[in-house]
């Protein structure tokens, strides 16, 4: 006799492919394996990438990234999604009207530029991800850098990072985390809805292999609010494991290796 078990909760992430394997698509379904929920994949760009850098980076179609959104959304469904690389305007847009069409969490990860320097998002797409895909966001998550990039706000130490949250509020995502992993120090971040504010500090783990650390972060939430968690919830939870795995972090190739999701 068969038993056909309970489907586990279903999280789709729509971004990058990193042929490493260390972030992008290959980060997001290892925490996704890892958290137990099924994890699905909207490929938008796919990176010749290594611990080096990105060598070369190509965008799909619009089109085959509407096709393969509508695929896993319309028989499968999802619980929630997260979103990565988005490469250009173009795909920026379409993700945001497919999120706005989807009855499920969005995590937005508004991703610019990787640790090494190199473009991850078209310039001329900095206005979609304001005025489009914000607006659509349950739960945003941008780096100092991205803030800056977004908002024109350049934070310097723990004390702006309320002012980065507000300029990222007002384009419409109903909660951001500012992600502060890049001042020195205890490792802050400070997610807030505008009227309730939560600090979430980490020891800083002295450990360079840090590639992946924002797709594991936003993917982790994804997977808190599939199972049904609140924000704050599902961010407390994704900072401890995001911190557990960068403590794991290990040296693979020549420069920065990834963060571990075996811990
Ligand atoms: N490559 C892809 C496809 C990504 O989505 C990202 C980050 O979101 C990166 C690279 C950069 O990762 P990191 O800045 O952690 O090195």
């Amino acid at each position: 006799m068969s038993v056909v078990s309970a489907p586990p909760p279903r999280v789709l992430t729509v971004a990058g492919s990193d042929s490493g394997g260390g972030a992008g698509i290959q980060a997001d379904l290892k925490t996704m394996l890892a958290l137990g929920v099924h994890g699905m994949s909207v490929v938008t760009a796919v990176t010749a990438q290594n611990s080096l850098g990105v060598q070369g980076a190509w965008e799909l179609p619009v089109e085959g990234v509407r096709a393969q959104y509508r695929s896993v959304v319309d028989d499968i469904g999802v619980q929630a999604v997260k979103t990565g690389m988005l490469a250009s305007a173009e795909l920026v847009e379409v993700v945001a009207e497919l999120l706005a069409d989807t009855d499920a969490p969005a995590v937005v990860d508004p991703v610019g530029v990787s640790k090494h320097g190199d473009p991850l998002l078209a310039a001329s797409a900095l206005d979609s991800v304001r005025t489009r895909l914000l607006p659509v966001a349950t739960v945003a998550t941008p780096n100092l850098d991205e803030v800056a990039q977004l908002t024109g706000v350049r934070v310097e130490s723990e004390s702006g990072m309320r002012r980065a949250a507000e300029a990222v509020l007002a384009y419409g995502p109903r909660w951001v985390v500012i992600k502060g992993g890049h001042l020195s120090g205890e490792a802050v971040d400070l997610l807030t809805d505008g009227s309730e504010e939560h600090w979430l500090r980490a020891p800083r783990h002295d450990n360079r292999h840090t590639h992946g650390t924002g797709c594991t972060l936003a993917s982790a939430i994804a997977c808190g609010l599939a199972r049904g968690r609140t924000v704050p919830e599902a961010v407390a939870a994704a900072k401890a494991y995001v911190t557990g795995a960068i403590a794991a972090g290990f040296a693979l190739g020549a420069g920065i290796g990834p963060v571990d999701h075996g811990w």
